[in-house]
């Protein structure tokens, strides 16, 4: 079959049989999907060979980049050892014992106990069980509410999603449920209005002190928190944002979770996000990057401020999934973190190609199309806006970005739009020539909307 022919007749079993995550079904079936092949390195290729820079890391997980031999083989080697057993009943296995070590040993502080999920979204699940557990072991069943930011993104279950601020989630089948309630985020350019960052980030921080002052110490488990808002637009808070928030929650008793899914495992040039902010969670979730996403695998990071009332009075956790610590996802984290640490690729990221990247990155500003230029780490976002000058937006939103998005595939890069932000997160091993190449490539596909836009 030529690639022609195999495409349409993928593309046609697909819209046939396939039900999409975060896609709407009726313009899918109208267009067909792209249909990834293959990968190496930092590129993917459809079926049709063309070659994509993958700008987004997949979805913020292939940190180390597609095609990672040593990853196949812990898994292959893994598999005929012991390819599956549980964790439940007072069972263990080696991989996942050694993960826990090796977790415990990299993470900040004194979060020494791991929970294995299968994801970032059961990751979240699980903490919002183990907060209130904690609260209920120590006789505080009524602090139960947990504070959450307009804008999060804490994963797609129930909970998850109610978790997040994300409208368009909520609207969807009622949620929030009860007892979480969302705050401001510190997404200036959005909503600073005549505010400098600085005022800003101090009117933000300050609602997380308002809302728990209005509902009642006692009536709050927990704030969650990504360091840096990944979905919602690679959000950089400003700088007094964190340390006015750490402070707000050091005087109040409230439990802090960072949640790590994304700024885990590098993507801030630190371990954890919460190393680069100087933050100390009393519990951090984690997924993607821990696996670079070669195989699903999601973990609670669990401090012994929070470990030691549940293990002395709480009894069994009656919470737990078939797939929680799964040996052979846990042997090829394990042999991700190795590689990590091995090819000491979090201190290049640090020292090099965050640098490297950020300067690039901020070239873009001068582009008659482009707000703004932000980055952190190896995250950056464009604001895409009609008039340079001021931070007034387009009319009819997400239009124009995506346009841009559709024109960047066509363009061989592979950027997200978030309403009217491009965003990207490459792979953590992005050298010099390839953070160039997704430069040139991003400038040529903002002359294009930028052709487009005007033609309108
Ligand atoms: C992706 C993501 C999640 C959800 O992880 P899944 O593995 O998709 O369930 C949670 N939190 C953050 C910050 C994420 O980016």
């Amino acid at each position: 079959m030529n690639n022609k022919h195999e495409t349409i007749d993928l593309q046609y079993r697909d819209t046939a049989h396939h039900w999409h995550p975060f896609t709407d079904t009726r313009k899918l079936s109208v267009k067909g999907p792209r249909v990834i092949k293959k990968a190496k390195g930092i590129y993917l290729w459809d079926s049709e060979g063309n070659r994509l820079l993958d700008g987004m890391a997949g979805l913020w997980c292939v940190n180390l980049g597609y095609g990672r031999s040593e990853l196949i083989d812990a898994a292959s080697r893994q598999m005929k050892e012991l390819p599956y057993y549980n964790t439940f009943f007072q069972t263990s296995h080696a991989p996942v014992i050694e993960l826990s070590t090796m977790l415990a040993h990299l993470t900040p502080g004194d979060l020494n106990r791991f929970f294995f999920t299968g994801s970032g979204s059961e990751a979240n699940d699980t903490v919002m069980r183990l907060v209130r557990t904690y609260w209920d072991t120590l006789g505080k069943p009524e602090k139960k509410t947990i504070l959450a930011r307009h804008n999060a993104y804490h994963g797609s279950t129930v909970a998850a999603a109610s978790l997040g601020g994300m409208q368009a989630m909520h609207a969807q089948s009622g949620l929030p449920i009860p007892d979480i309630v969302h705050i401001a985020q510190p997404y200036w350019f959005d909503e600073g209005g005549d505010l400098s960052p600085e005022e800003f980030g101090f009117r933000t921080a300050t609602a997380l002190a308002d809302e728990i002052d209005r509902l009642g110490e006692n009536k709050v488990a927990a704030f969650i928190a990504e360091p840096v808002q990944g979905a919602g637009g690679v959000i950089v808070p400003p700088e007094n944002y964190w340390p006015e928030v750490k402070r707000i929650c050091a005087e109040r008793d409230i439990l802090f979770i960072a949640d790590e899914v994304i700024c885990g495992f590098g993507r801030l040039g630190r371990w954890f996000g919460s190393q680069t902010y100087d933050l100390k969670p009393d519990l951090i979730s984690m997924a993607k990057g821990i696996s670079s996403g070669y195989l699903p695998l999601g973990a609670v990071a669990i401090s012994e401020k929070v470990a030691q009332p549940l293990i002395e009075r709480a009894g069994e956790f009656f919470h737990g999934y078939t797939y929680s610590g799964h040996p052979t996802c846990a042997a090829v984290a394990m042999e991700n973190l190795r590689i990590l640490h091995e090819e000491r690729i979090v201190e290049r990221v640090r020292e090099h190609t965050v640098p490297y990247f950020q300067k690039a990155w901020s070239t873009l500003t001068d582009h008659p199309l482009v707000g703004e230029a932000r980055s952190i780490g190896l995250m950056g976002a464009l604001e895409l806006v009609p008039d340079k000058a001021s931070r007034k937006r387009f009319d009819n939103i997400g239009q124009v970005g995506e346009t841009c998005r559709d024109l960047c595939l066509d363009n061989g890069l592979v950027m997200r739009a978030v309403r009217d932000s491009m965003i990207v997160s490459p792979p953590l091993v992005i050298t010099d020539e390839q953070i160039d190449e997704l430069i040139e490539r991003a400038r040529k596909s903002l002359d294009l909307t930028l052709k487009k836009v005007k033609h309108r």
